[in-house]
């Protein structure tokens, strides 16, 4: 099983020598860098001295534990199990919780755990599928093996003769993406950057027989057309990828959207999830208080507050922590310098495989073995599916939840 991205794939084979994976068959190119571990792997520290583990694990409890306003953040390449107990350390310390889906795809998953949204399952889009759309992705870059493997090129129980008869193909987006010249170009509409909302209700009006207009330069005929293929479809998918998420202010207009497809066929949304597990944390979080990201417990107590305030970019911004600990993740790189600046006035501990900029500002850093290849446990897949991984050998370093168990019991 690849941990590259959020579409799992599970037809993966390697070769090893030693504890190294030398050759890796099947992957795409985000994968085999996966599979082969990090060029630079994380050493144990305390305060930029090495250190042992016992120590660091020492070191990580007492700095949550004298916190006031401890952040945990990160999840989304973390196994499920490490995940819960991340949950538990949170309440155990009272602690900020959250994670990438925070600023990400948060809404469309919450949308679909709340079932407001239809979705369905990678393996119906392969069988099934005979309309799809990418809105705002290009899984060409992104998920590299998602049109070979289930969206496009596939010939599926139900669509035989594949994307040359039986698939249509249709792309939205602001540029010319690969996956739009690959998904044949005319079937390409080019909407102006923050135009998806107004794009979305005239696609609304002309599935309801209205004349579809936009106040850009898209051709009326062109939104009909498009509608009608939709309308035809047996079995439809959009696939919503960042540029949706972020050009969209709320949700409705996607509501609307697909409330009216159904109306006359039968259409489905998988949400184009990056980091392997982030779907995993929604849901682990969500069924354990309702939320499934954003929150902030009050230790031992059942109260919790939960709201954008509690976001990893607001209590950020607003100076709101003492405290972080960063699993799986560099707030430091991905977030903007403004926002993250804050994070290098704390103490940090992260537990990563790799070095990266977060770990060389942190006051304790622990290494943990590679999810999918040193470490196993399940995950749930983009389209909720949930997947084990297996290790493919031991390594010497502890899992990441095998550390933040040890973290919880020392606290
Ligand atoms: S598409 Fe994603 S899961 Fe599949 S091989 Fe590439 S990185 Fe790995």
């Amino acid at each position: 099983m690849c941990t590259g991205c959020a579409l799992l794939c599970d037809d993966i084979e390697v070769e090893t020598e030693g504890d190294k994976v030398t050759v890796v068959h099947a992957a795409c190119r985000k994968g085999v860098a996966r599979m082969k571990g990090c060029s630079e792997p994380l050493e144990c520290t305390v305060d930029a001295e090495g250190a042992d583990m016992d120590t660091a694990i020492a070191k990580a409890a007492s700095i949550l534990r004298d916190a006031k306003n401890p952040l945990i953040f990160g999840h989304g390449n973390s196994s499920s199990e490490a995940q819960k107990i991340s949950i538990g350390l949170a309440r155990k310390t009272g602690a900020y919780i959250d994670d990438t889906s925070s600023f990400c795809q948060g809404p469309i998953v919450e949308a679909i755990l709340q079932e407001r949204l239809r979705t369905c399952t990678l393996d119906d889009v392969r069988h099934k599928a005979d309309v799809i759309v990418f809105w705002g992705a290009d899984p060409s870059n992104s998920h590299p093996r998602h049109l070979s493997r289930y969206s496009y090129f596939p010939r599926g129980k139900e669509r035989q003769r594949g994307w040359e008869e039986d698939r249509k193909a249709i792309t939205i987006d602001i540029r010319k993406s690969e996956t739009a010249i690959i998904c044949k170009d005319e079937r390409f509409y080019q909407l102006p950057a923050g135009g998806d909302a107004e794009f979305m209700a005239a696609l609304t009006n002309a599935l309801s027989g209205k004349v579809p207009k936009t106040s850009f330069d898209l051709d009326s005929k062109r939104i009909l057309g498009l509608s009608n293929i939709m309308k035809k479809a047996k079995f439809g998918a959009i696939f919503v990828g960042l540029g949706l998420v972020y050009s969209l202010e709320e949700l409705d207009p996607l509501f609307a959207l697909m409330d009216k497809l159904n109306e006359f066929s039968d259409f489905h949304l998988i949400p184009m999830v990056g980091q392997y597990n982030m779907r995993g944390f929604n849901h682990n979080l969500f069924a354990e208080t309702g939320y499934i990201n954003r929150l902030k417990f009050d230790g031992d107590s059942k109260e919790l507050a939960h709201g954008p305030e509690n976001s990893v970019v607001e209590v950020l911004r607003n100076k709101n922590i003492d405290a972080a600990l960063i699993i799986g993740s560099d707030p430091l790189s991905s977030l903007p310098l403004s926002i993250a600046r804050h994070l290098a006035d704390i103490p940090l501990i992260t537990i990563d495989p790799c070095n990266n900029l977060t770990t060389s500002r942190s006051a304790v850093t622990i290494p943990c073995a590679l999810g999918g290849v040193e470490s196993g446990g399940t995950a749930i897949r983009m389209d909720g599916v949930e997947v084990e991984l297996k290790k493919i050998f031991d390594s010497d370093r502890l899992s990441d939840q095998e550390i933040l168990k040890r973290i919880t019991e020392a606290i």
